[in-house]
């Protein structure tokens, strides 16, 4: 109850507690026979009029009778006038004498009903939530407003006409809060809105404040050691901390969250377990399986950066969520990808919209240019490590701390990671163990990264979810069904990547460099299959890694195609980012760009300027120093963004 406003019968004095005047309660709309008290004076409104008297409204629920017996003058309908309740019959009806006196002063009587915490609702029960709106949706019938407090998140359904938006006034972020009858609801709970009520001021800054500690504390991750004791780990931990917390905190406020991986083995070890994780956190917040298939979106992205094709095509994405199903816009999470200067473009045309974004990656990073456009930025080259800790490492610790209940079906995935990203951590050892221990050999898990990579050749732009769950053998319900895809897709790639040797390595030219380096190049779009498993980044991997075997190093392997080349070598100290830079100055009208990690990359140029770019290219190769401990094996997948 607050005593905002004097009296308003003439005298304007400041209302004080030295008031002596009568009170008149002017009850807020929502007001419930609770806020009433026998003999108290009330604001109220005619309603009806009948032979003995008039009916009149003190609240939208309170109504009773004023007695002809009690009137000294004729009312009609809409007229205000001042009532004191003087009983409340037996049958519930309330009896009103007029209030006559003109002097008084008003006290404003808000609706204050006792709130029940959303995680206490119960079907068949009135209750009382107050909370933050997360989503708007309109459907056919009811609109939906989704309610978050401290304790969990409930949508509630408000009816005004079918499909006609219920209290417009109402925006995503306000505080409200909403009364009504609980119950189920396509296996959760709703709340059937009777009353709803925009909070503001202080109350409403009472409440942000209370759920913004609220969920600081839930979205605290819970305290796990890492699967395995690596010291070179350790300053990482705190870092996808924070980003577990962040997460967990977007889940708690009902916003969606979409992930962008890299299309590639590694990417895919890191980004299924953290969605795995994230659908299990929301399931348990929301209390409703929909939610998660809603909120949690996960998309590999061809290029090792963020190009400008799949950003725009998420913020449309985003931007058609928010305006259809009155959704906010995502958070992002960019997974062994996102890094690099090369990302910055995508980062700078999401800052126009309110989309938190970020990264945990272990490509070669330029904190400088991109840290200024991320909220979290995990690398380990940012702790004086290097690749070897890859993103599926980073990653399978990210989702025990969203989830700790995903830990005993991703045992295996930081050795499919490190495989397939050929780490050459020390850890590897202890990590092939963990794995050993649930049943994967080293070569199995060679298999399962073949396999990951064969389905995401085809998978192109989908996120594949169920095929690639079912590969990975993580959320997957049918142990046998991973194993026979394993053993199929496996062998398909083996296959593929045979035949695609066997065409194209009579076709490898060979150069001896200045340097004493070897230098293989092939005309891809010539003498390989193409738009086929293996694309032409991995077919120069393998054709590469094929040489290096046979003749061993300083080695460097070109694949080209009309206007690309790929990039690999081992034992010689190249720089393609800077060579990317030169040779765009220096073959005028080129149009060279590209890039990827220091020994492994791959440039695009127009095609009528090949043979100068290829040969600036290998000049430059040839001056290159000889450096034994270069591989591009530990890096090979910065090479694939040439996909067909
Ligand atoms: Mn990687």
């Amino acid at each position: 109850m607050t005593t905002d406003s004097a009296g308003d019968s003439g005298d304007s004095r400041p209302n004080s507690g030295a008031d002596s005047r009568p009170i008149v309660y002017d009850l807020a709309p929502n007001c419930t026979r609770e806020d009433i008290e026998h003999d108290a004076n009330y604001h109220a409104v005619v309603n009806g009029v009948v032979e003995y008297g008039i009916f009149i409204d003190i609240a939208d629920d309170i109504s009773g009778l004023v007695h002809d017996s009690n009137l000294d003058r004729s009312y009609e309908v809409g007229d205000r006038l001042t009532v004191t309740l003087e009983s409340v019959r037996d049958n519930g009806d309330l009896a009103f004498d007029v209030f006559n006196e003109s002097s008084y002063q008003t006290v404003v009587v808000e609706h204050d009903p006792e709130l029940t915490a959303i995680e206490e609702l119960e079907p068949g029960i009135d209750a009382y939530v107050a909370g933050k709106v997360t989503k708007i949706k309109q459907t056919g019938g009811p609109t939906i407003f989704r309610v978050a407090d401290e304790t969990g998140i409930v949508a509630t359904a408000a009816f005004q006409e079918a499909g006609v938006r219920a209290f417009p006034t109402v925006e995503l972020d306000d505080i409200v809060r909403v009364g009504g009858a609980v119950e189920p609801h396509n296996g959760s709970l709703q709340i059937e809105v009777e009353s709803l009520t925009q909070l503001d001021g202080a109350d409403a800054e009472e409440t942000r404040a209370r759920l913004d500690t609220a969920f600081t504390r839930r979205a605290a991750p819970p305290d796990i050691s890492p699967l395995i004791e690596w010291d070179a780990l350790e300053p990482l931990i705190d870092d996808l901390r924070d980003v577990a917390q962040l997460l967990r905190r977007t889940v708690l406020e009902g916003r969606p969250i979409r992930i962008r991986h890299h299309a590639d083995g590694d990417g895919m070890c890191a980004s299924v377990p953290v969605q795995l994780a994230l659908e299990r956190y929301i399931r348990d917040v929301y209390d409703d399986d929909d939610a998660a298939r809603h909120l949690v979106k996960r998309l590999p992205s061809k290029a090792p950066f963020y190009e400008m094709e799949d950003v725009t095509r998420d913020l449309n994405f985003a931007l058609e969520g928010r305006s259809r199903h009155g959704q906010r816009l995502p958070f992002l999470l960019m997974l062994d990808n996102g890094s690099t200067e090369e990302d910055v473009p995508a980062y700078e045309n999401l800052a126009h919209y309110d989309v938190p974004t970020a990264v945990i990656d272990h490509h070669h990073p330029d904190p400088s240019a991109v840290d200024p456009l991320l909220d979290a930025h995990v690398n380990p080259y940012l702790h004086d490590e290097d690749y070897r800790i890859t993103t599926g490492m980073l990653c399978v610790e990210l989702a025990r701390m969203i989830d700790p209940s995903v830990t005993d079906e991703i045992q295996h995935v930081p050795a499919v990671a490190g495989l397939a990203d050929r780490s050459k951590a020390d850890a590897m050892a202890s990590y092939i163990e963990l794995a050993t221990t649930v049943g994967y050999d080293h070569d199995r898990l060679l298999e399962l990264g073949e396999a990951l990579d064969y389905a995401a050749h085809w998978l192109r732009y989908s996120d594949g979810q169920s095929i690639v769950n079912d590969v990975l053998n993580v959320g997957c319900s049918d142990e046998s069904r991973h194993a026979e895809l394993v053993d199929f897709l496996s062998s398909r790639a083996e296959r593929d990547v045979e035949r695609q040797l066997n065409a194209t390595v009579p076709h490898l030219t060979h150069d001896r460099l200045e340097s004493g380096a070897h230098l293989y190049q092939i005309d891809l779009d010539e003498w390989a299959h193409r738009f086929t498993y293996p694309a032409p980044g991995k077919t120069t991997g393998k054709l590469h890694d094929r040489q290096v075997k046979e003749h061993g190093e300083p080695v460097i392997t070109i694949g080209y195609g009309p206007d690309f080349a790929v990039l690999r070598s081992d034992g010689v100290r190249l720089d393609i980012p800077r060579m990317v830079t030169e040779l765009n100055e220096e073959v005028i009208g080129g149009g060279v760009s590209g890039g990827g990690h220091l020994v492994v990359g791959s440039i695009k140029f127009v095609e009528g300027m090949r043979e100068a770019v290829l040969d600036s290219l290998v000049t430059k190769m040839g001056d290159a120093e000889l450096d034994a401990t270069l591989s591009s094996h530990a890096v090979a997948d910065g090479a694939s963004q040439i996909d067909n």
